[in-house]
C-alpha cells in the first residue's frame, strides 16, 4: 500500500469538522448524550480522549495528493469502492495518535532540558546544604528561603519528569488500545465502537480489510500472472473479483471507467449464467407504456430504451387501442428450433437419413429420445433440407416457459447420438447449421416461424383516429400500403414489413431479460391496415411469426428484469400451465408492437414525425409538459 494513503492528512474541511466535534463536546457535556454515553469511562480511555481533543486543536497539515483525489471522488458522489478502484487504493488512514508533547507550549527537547537541569542542580544544591547542616549541627527542619525554593523546584521537576516518562509509558498502552480499536473498525463496527472520527471516506468493511491483499492481486492481474477470468473462483467473492478486474483494466488500458457503476449489481447472480469477467453494468432507463388493453386485460408495459419519443409514442398507441375497446392477440404456434448439419459420403446417404427422419413411423421413437432433455421439451416437428451430401435437420419443440435454446440443443444432441447407431457414417459437422436460424435474418423463420408466432389486431374507431392519433383512416391505410408493404418490397426486405417493430421488441426484451440479439427474428412483422365498417374505422394488425421469449432462464432471473416480468404478471415459471407465462409475454410484445405501429404511422401520416422527435429527442424542455401536450 502506498504510504501516503496510510498517513493522516486532515484537510481544512476535516479540521473544521474536528473543531465542531470539539466545541460540541464543550457545549454538550451531558453524560447522557449519545456521544458521551459511547465514551469509555476508564481513566486510560479518558486520557485518550483528552489527548485527542488537544490534537484536534492543532492546525491542519496540507492534504496529500491521494487524499485530494479521494475527496474529489467523494464530492463527485462516488462511493468508496469506486474511487478506490480509480486510485487502486482503499483509504484506511488511521486517526491521529495523540501525544503528550502536543500539550506543551515549548518544543519537547527544550522543556526536557530545562527540567533535567533544574532537577539535578537543585538536588546537588540541597545535598550540599544537607552536608553543611550536619557539619554545623544545624537542625534539618530549619530551612532558609533559598532552600525552600530549591525543595519546591526539586518536587516540580520531579513531577514533570515522572509525568513525562509515565505518560510515555501510558501512551504505549493507548496506542495498543487504539490499534485494536482500528481493527475492530475494519470489521465493520464503526457505529458501535468508535465515536465520530474524521474519515476521508466511509469504509466498506469487507473491501477495506482486503485492500492490501487486493492491491497485490491487481498487480498480479496486470502483469498476467493471475488470469482475470479466474478471479471469481480464486476469491470466492464476485463483487471483489469485479472490483479487482476493473482496477487492473483501468491500469492496463490507462482509461478510466468512471461513470460505469460497479456496486448495485448482484454479481453472484450472473456468475456462470449471464456474463463473464464483469467490471460493472450499464444503466438503461425503463419507461412505462400503458395500460395496454389486450384480450380483456390491462398491462403496463416496461420498456428499457435510450431513444426519446419511443415510450411516449407507444403510450399514445396504447391510449388509442384502449379507447377503441382493446386489442386481441392470438398465439398461432409455439416451438423453438435447432438445426444441426450432418455430412455423408454421398447425397444418396444424406437423402436416406432425410426420408428416415420425415417418416411418421419413426417420429414417436425420436420424440422419446429427444424429450429426455427436459420435462418441458416436447418434440413437435422435424424438417430437413439437403445441400448435396449435407443434411440440415430442423427440430422444433415446445419449451415451457423457457425461451428454449438450451433445451432444444440438448434434445438434438440426444437424437444425434441415437442416429449414430443406424447411420455410423454420419459425420456431425455442427449442432447448429444455421437452418435454425438463430439471431440472423432468415426466410425460414419468417415463413415457418420460430419461438412464438402471434397475430394481434384491433379496430380503431374513426373518432379515435382523429382525436388521439390526429390523422385519418384513409391516410393511414394509404401510408401503410406504400411504406410498410410496397416500400419494404422495393427494399427487398425480409420480414420487415412494418414501421418500427424492432424498437418496441428491443425495449421490452431488454426490460424483461430476453436475449437482445434475438430481436433480429423476433422483430419480423407485417403490419396490415384496412378500412372497415364502410371505410369509417381502421382495422390494424401485426403478424409476428418468430417472437423468441421466455420467463425462466438467462437474464430473466436477474433482479431488475425479474421485477419487470413481475409487473406484467409473467415472472418465472407458470405453475398451473407451464409455458403460459412465456406465451402471454409474447402476446404482450405483439400488442405493444401494435400500439407502436399505430402511433408512429399516425405521426408520419400527419407529418408530425420530425416535429415530435425534435420535441422528445433534442429538447431540454420539461417532459411532463411535452407529454401532456401530445
Ligand atoms: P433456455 O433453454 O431458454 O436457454 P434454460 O435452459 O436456461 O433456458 O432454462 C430452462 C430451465 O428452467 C430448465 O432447466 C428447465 O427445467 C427449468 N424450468 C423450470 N420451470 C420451467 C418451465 N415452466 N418451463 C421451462 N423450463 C422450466
Amino acid at each position: 500500500m502506498n504510504a501516503t494513503a496510510l498517513t493522516y492528512n486532515p484537510t481544512p474541511a476535516h479540521f473544521s469538522l474536528n473543531a465542531r466535534i470539539f466545541y460540541s463536546r464543550i457545549k454538550q457535556p451531558s453524560p447522557t448524550s449519545e456521544t458521551n454515553a459511547r465514551r469509555p469511562s476508564s481513566p486510560l480511555t479518558a486520557t485518550t480522549h483528552f489527548l485527542m481533543d488537544l490534537r484536534r486543536r492543532l492546525p491542519p497539515k496540507p492534504p496529500s495528493a491521494t487524499v485530494l483525489n479521494h475527496q474529489k471522488a467523494v464530492s463527485n458522489g462516488e462511493n468508496r469502492s469506486s474511487s478506490s478502484t480509480k486510485t487502486g487504493l482503499i483509504d484506511r488512514s488511521p486517526s491521529p495518535v495523540p501525544k503528550a508533547s502536543d500539550a506543551l507550549p515549548l518544543p519537547l527537547y527544550l522543556t526536557n532540558g530545562i527540567f533535567f537541569t533544574l532537577f539535578f542542580s537543585v538536588a546537588y544544591y540541597l545535598l550540599h546544604r544537607w552536608r553543611d547542616k550536619i557539619r554545623s549541627s544545624t537542625p534539618l527542619h530549619v530551612v532558609t528561603l533559598s532552600e525552600l525554593a530549591a525543595i519546591v523546584s526539586l518536587i516540580a521537576s520531579f513531577i514533570y519528569l515522572l509525568g513525562f516518562f509515565g505518560i510515555d509509558f501510558v501512551q504505549s498502552f493507548i496506542t495498543t488500545a487504539r490499534s485494536e480499536e482500528d481493527s475492530f473498525v475494519l470489521e465493520g463496527e464503526v457505529e458501535q465502537h468508535s465515536e465520530p472520527k474524521p474519515r476521508i471516506m466511509d469504509p466498506i468493511p469487507s473491501l477495506a480489510l482486503a485492500s492490501e491483499e487486493d492491491e497485490e492481486i491487481v498487480k498480479s492481474v496486470v502483469c498476467g500472472s493471475v488470469p482475470s477470468y479466474s478471479l471469481e473462483s480464486k476469491l470466492g467473492d464476485c463483487l471483489r473479483a469485479a472490483s479487482i478486474r476493473r482496477q487492473a483494466l483501468e491500469r492496463t488500458t490507462g482509461r478510466s471507467l468512471l461513470g460505469l457503476p460497479l456496486e448495485g449489481l448482484d454479481y453472484e447472480s450472473i456468475l456462470g449464467q449471464c456474463c463473464e469477467m464483469p467490471v460493472g453494468y450499464v444503466q438503461i432507463p425503463v419507461g412505462i407504456a400503458g395500460p395496454l388493453l389486450l384480450n380483456g386485460c390491462e398491462y403496463m408495459v416496461p420498456m428499457a430504451t435510450t431513444e426519446g419519443c419511443l415510450v411516449a409514442s407507444t403510450n399514445r398507441g396504447c391510449k388509442a387501442i384502449f379507447a377503441s375497446g382493446g386489442a386481441t392477440a392470438i398465439l398461432l404456434k409455439d416451438g423453438m428450433t435447432r438445426a444441426p448439419v450432418v455430412r455423408f459420403a454421398t447425397a444418396e446417404r444424406a437423402s436416406q437419413l432425410k426420408f428416415f427422419l420425415e417418416d411418421a413411423i419413426n417420429f414417436d421413437t425420436l420424440s422419446v429420445i429427444f424429450n429426455k432433455s427436459s420435462r418441458f421439451a416436447r418434440l413437435q416437428n422435424i424438417q430437413c433440407s439437403i445441400a448435396g451430401k449435407n443434411l440440415y435437420i430442423r427440430f422444433t419443440c415446445s419449451t415451457g416457459d423457457a425461451m428454449g435454446m438450451n433445451m432444444v440443443s440438448k434434445g438434438v444432441q440426444n437424437v444425434l447420438d441415437f442416429l449414430q447407431n443406424d447411420f455410423p457414417d454420419m459425420d456431425v459437422i455442427g449442432i447448429s447449421g444455421n437452418f435454425c436460424s438463430d439471431k440472423k435474418p432468415a426466410a425460414v423463420n419468417w415463413i415457418e416461424g420460430r419461438g412464438k408466432s402471434v397475430v394481434c389486431e384491433a379496430v380503431i374507431t374513426e373518432d379515435i383516429v382523429k382525436k388521439v392519433l390526429k390523422t385519418t383512416v384513409h391516410g393511414l391505410v394509404e401510408l401503410n400500403m406504400l411504406k410498410n408493404l410496397t416500400g419494404s418490397a422495393i427494399a427487398g426486405s425480409l420480414g420487415g414489413f412494418n414501421a418500427h417493430a424492432a424498437n418496441i421488441v428491443s425495449a421490452v426484451f431488454i426490460a424483461t431479460g430476453q436475449d437482445p440479439a434475438q430481436n433480429i427474428e423476433s422483430s419480423h412483422c407485417i403490419t396490415m391496415m384496412e378500412p372497415v365498417n364502410n371505410g369509417k374505422d381502421l382495422h390494424i394488425s401485426v403478424t409476428m411469426p418468430s417472437i423468441e421469449v421466455g420467463t425462466v432462464g438467462g437474464g430473466t432471473q436477474l433482479a431488475s428484469q425479474s421485477a419487470c416480468l413481475n409487473l406484467l404478471g409473467v415472472k418465472g415459471a407458470s405453475s398451473e400451465s407451464p409455458g403460459s407465462n412465456a406465451r402471454l409475454l409474447a402476446s404482450v410484445v405483439a400488442g405493444s408492437v401494435l400500439a407502436g405501429e399505430l402511433s408512429l404511422m399516425s405521426a408520419i401520416a400527419a407529418g408530425q414525425l420530425v416535429k415530435s422527435h425534435m420535441k422528445y429527442n433534442r429538447s431540454n424542455r420539461d417532459m411532463a409538459a411535452i407529454a401532456s401536450s401530445v
